[in-house]
């Protein structure tokens, strides 16, 4: 049968409801969303499989806390806008996190249900109650009445966004500055189409507005205005959530060559200035026809598919560890090996080799080899000496990694900083050492995942609402940061 059919008949409660998909050969040459959702049918059969445990491990694994079996237990009685709206006192962005979220390493890797055979898909889940409500158009209670105390968000990304929305609920007249034309931060600029449509985002991001939140895009904060400007304009709080955009590179020889990208400017031409629909966006790009991706992580993998749908004959993903070591998430390797992207493991470039007009036509790499596990667990990949292989290709996109946007760093005087231009926060709080300035997602903890930059957003609202009814925080920085 194929995986796509595959459901989840009473017979084996073990097995979870697998999502139907496209066709790997049909959805490689489009944009189109490659995980399908649940119909009801399936959604019943995968929540029948939860088990209502009365001491839920999940819970503990949701970094926003969202009561998990409690929305399941509605969708079993088919009350799905109880189930929704049970999601959303924790969650404001749920259609989004029931598609990206790496829920296999969160809340579905405490499921009982895991111990003994497949965890129940909670992601799947959560975005089958998501999406029957951005079908039926999402209702907003009234915003409470405001209480007169204003807000600054800077950064209208999913850690931006969560603050904004928790606060609204509670009163707060918020305004969000966003650097770009649209909000939604790496969800509109990154993650493509075909693994988060646009439309969602946008949906969840006109649901925050509706709360009473006040979006002001195209604001560079720090340029437009420094935060201490925020604060003269009358503001009470500020929350930074600027994230980790700067791309980093290798600093080897041929880096700068014609047809070498970062994944940045890449994902961004094909995202968010839509070159995947050129010419009727007016953003061209040029693929070659053999891609190199260096890199192992979701952006790799993300660009690596945009390439692969942009025409290219061939597209490998080059990286230094194994399979085992990539940090991207396994169903997105899986979806990407199903499509045809190829893997190049324990390898490593040295050097990009030029044709006579200065653009790439090659690519010098070593292989590597793992030491044992260091005292971390972590095992260093090594290069083997002699190894040396050229691979011919005329497109690279590098994604090894992002940096912290440093902009307000630089304009905000006594903003402690990180190694790297993160800023420095308390864990508990999300109190920078500024009075009244908050920070968090990946600006503070380097980069990291979407529920993560949420569940900083959750801490820091909590901790702006204590400070602004009067109860002060104690400020106690953390000194490191552990970045992946
Ligand atoms: P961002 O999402 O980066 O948002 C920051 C916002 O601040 C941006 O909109 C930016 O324009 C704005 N900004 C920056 N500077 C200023 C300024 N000075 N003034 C005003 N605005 C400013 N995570 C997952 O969980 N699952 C995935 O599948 C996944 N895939 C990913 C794929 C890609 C290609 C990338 C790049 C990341 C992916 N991540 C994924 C990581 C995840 O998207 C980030 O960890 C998350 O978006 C961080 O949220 P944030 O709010 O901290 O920052």
């Amino acid at each position: 049968m194929p995986q796509s059919l595959k459901t989840c008949s009473p017979h084996n409660r073990w097995e979870a409801v697998e999502a139907p998909k496209q066709d790997p050969r049909k959805r490689s040459k489009n944009f189109e969303e490659v995980v399908l959702g649940y119909s009801e049918e399936q959604a019943l059969a995968e929540a029948s499989r939860c088990l209502t445990c009365p001491n839920p491990q999940c819970i503990s694994g949701c970094p926003v806390g969202i009561d998990i079996p409690a929305f399941i237990k509605f969708i079993k009685e088919k009350n799905y806008a109880g189930a929704i709206s049970k999601i959303k006192e924790k969650n404001s962005l749920p259609a989004i996190c029931g598609r990206v979220c790496p829920q296999e390493e969160q809340c579905q890797k405490n499921c009982i249900m895991g111990r003994k055979g497949e965890s129940v898909s909670i992601g799947r889940l959560e975005r089958f109650v998501a999406d029957i409500e951005n079908e039926k158009g999402i209702t907003v209670k009234s915003p409470n009445k405001c209480n007169g105390k204003r807000v600054a968000v800077v950064g209208a990304g999913p850690a931006g966004l969560t603050v904004a929305s928790d606060l609204a609920k509670l009163g707060y007249h918020i305004v969000v500055y966003e650097a770009l034309h649209v909000a939604g931060g790496v969800l509109v600029y990154g993650i493509p189409e075909f693994r988060l449509p646009k439309r969602i985002v946008q949906a969840e991001v006109d649901y925050i507005q509706r709360l009473g939140v006040q979006l002001k895009p195209d604001s560079l904060i720090g340029r437009l205005f420094t935060v201490q400007d925020l604060f003269a304009q009358g503001f009470d709080a500020v929350f930074i959530a600027t994230g980790a955009g700067l791309p980093k590179f290798m600093g080897i020889p041929g880096e700068n060559l014609c047809g070498i990208y970062s994944a940045n400017e890449f994902l961004i031409r094909v995202n968010l200035m839509k070159s995947y629909q050129f010419p009727e966006h007016k953003t061209p790009i040029h693929v070659g026809k053999k891609v190199a991706v260096i890199g192992g992580g979701n952006v790799a993998l993300d660009s690596a598919r945009c390439a692969l749908r942009l025409g290219a004959e061939s597209v490998q993903i080059i990286y230094r560890r194994s399979r085992d070591e990539m940090p991207a998430r396994e169903e997105e390797i899986s979806n990407a090996e199903e499509e045809g992207i190829q893997f190049k493991y324990l390898a490593a470039p040295k050097r990009f080799i030029p044709d006579e007009l200065g653009q790439v036509k090659g690519m010098e790499y070593v292989t590597m080899k793992l030491t044992e596990p260091d005292a971390t667990g972590r095992s260093k990949p090594v290069p083997i000496n002699g190894s040396e292989t050229i691979l011919y290709v005329d497109t690279v996109i590098v994604a090894i990694g992002r940096t912290p946007n440093p902009i307000v760093q630089i304009t905000t005087p006594g903003l402690k900083t990180l190694s790297g231009g993160i800023i420095a926060i308390n864990r508990e709080t999300g109190q920078t050492s500024l009075d009244a300035v908050y920070a968090g997602g990946d600006i503070a903890t380097g980069e990291a995942t979407v529920i993560s930059a949420m569940g900083s957003g959750k801490i820091a609202a909590r901790s702006i609402h204590r400070l602004l009814k009067g109860q002060k925080e104690k400020t106690a920085l953390t000194t490191s940061v552990k970045t992946t």
